[in-house]
């Protein structure tokens, strides 16, 4: 229990108390393969010496705002577990609203084709397959590393997808990427001048060309996959997509100015207006 508590109050400065609670019982739980309960059975401090080294390693990594799950190497999305690094975005809750709505709408379509832009950890393509067997998904990304980490944990999963690595904004690389029944995208979204106001674990440690857009051309990825679509959209496809939680109306616009006239806003489990389905 020593280590948990030191955890928990190194945490502190650093998150809320339940978060900080949350994520040295997780930590712990890692280290130890012990749950929360058989600890708490336990009286005495549980861990042996080689973990006592590697959780004092690890505490002044966590300390200064590392997020957990570069620590543990790991995070659990749509009850998959999925390898990270600080190369990809980890996986949020509310990217798993945004499949499961996809997933909710396709189920009863059989060889469905999909694009997913900005893979990342590889989160968004792999549960969809995993959940639409029969789909044919294809996956982009700009970071070659994140490529790495996407194909890595779609051969863990048994998945097969097929990943192009190339710079979406660039027009010129579309014509590398397939027509497709569904477009599905957490693109970036934060401007960088909201950099400050985000948390130390994501601001310094999550990869900047995941999460910043600049000022000055803030819904730039909406713009390209909007435009993207008119291209390479089969007839009856939608595009869904995550939005940054202020700028629902502006991104509605996008797509609407784009020639899309059918736009449905969802929020997530936060109440936050967060994504977007858009057809012709
Ligand atoms: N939702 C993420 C966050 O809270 C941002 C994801 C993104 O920019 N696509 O940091």
């Amino acid at each position: 229990m020593q280590a948990y508590i030191k955890l928990r109050e190194g945490l502190s400065n650093l998150y809320s108390a339940d978060e900080a609670t949350a994520i040295a019982h997780e930590y712990i739980e890692s280290l130890t393969g012990l749950k929360k309960m058989d600890r708490l059975l336990a009286k005495d401090d549980l861990l042996n010496e080689v973990q006592y080294t590697t959780f004092h390693k690890d505490f002044e990594r966590m300390i200064i705002g590392e997020p957990l799950q570069h620590i543990t190497g790991y995070q659990w999305f749509a009850s998959y577990k999925f390898i990270v690094n600080n190369h990809v975005l980890i996986p949020r809750p509310e990217t798993e609203e945004l499949i499961q709505w996809l997933v909710e709408e396709c189920k009863i379509k059989t060889a469905i084709s999909i694009l997913d832009i900005g893979t990342g950890s590889g989160c968004i393509p792999i549960a969809i397959k995993k959940k639409l067997p029969t789909a044919n998904v294809t996956s982009c990304d700009i970071s070659e590393e994140a490529i790495t980490i996407a194909k890595l944990n779609a051969q863990n999963m048994n998945t097969s997808i097929q990943f192009i690595q190339l710079d979406f904004l660039r027009e010129v690389h579309w014509k590398d990427l397939p027509n497709v029944d569904v477009l599905i995208s957490n693109p970036p979204y934060i401007p960088v001048s909201e950099k400050e106001n985000l948390d130390k674990n994501v601001r310094d440690f999550e990869p900047a060309t995941a999460l910043f857009v600049s000022d000055d051309d803030r819904f730039v990825f909406y713009r390209k996959i909007a435009l993207f679509g008119l291209q390479k959209l089969n007839p009856n496809g939608a595009i869904y997509c995550e939005i940054h939680q202020n700028f629902a109306k502006e991104t509605m616009a996008v797509f609407n100015q784009a020639g899309y006239s059918n736009i449905e806003l969802r929020k997530d489990i936060y109440g936050n207006d967060r994504m977007l389905k858009v057809f012709l």
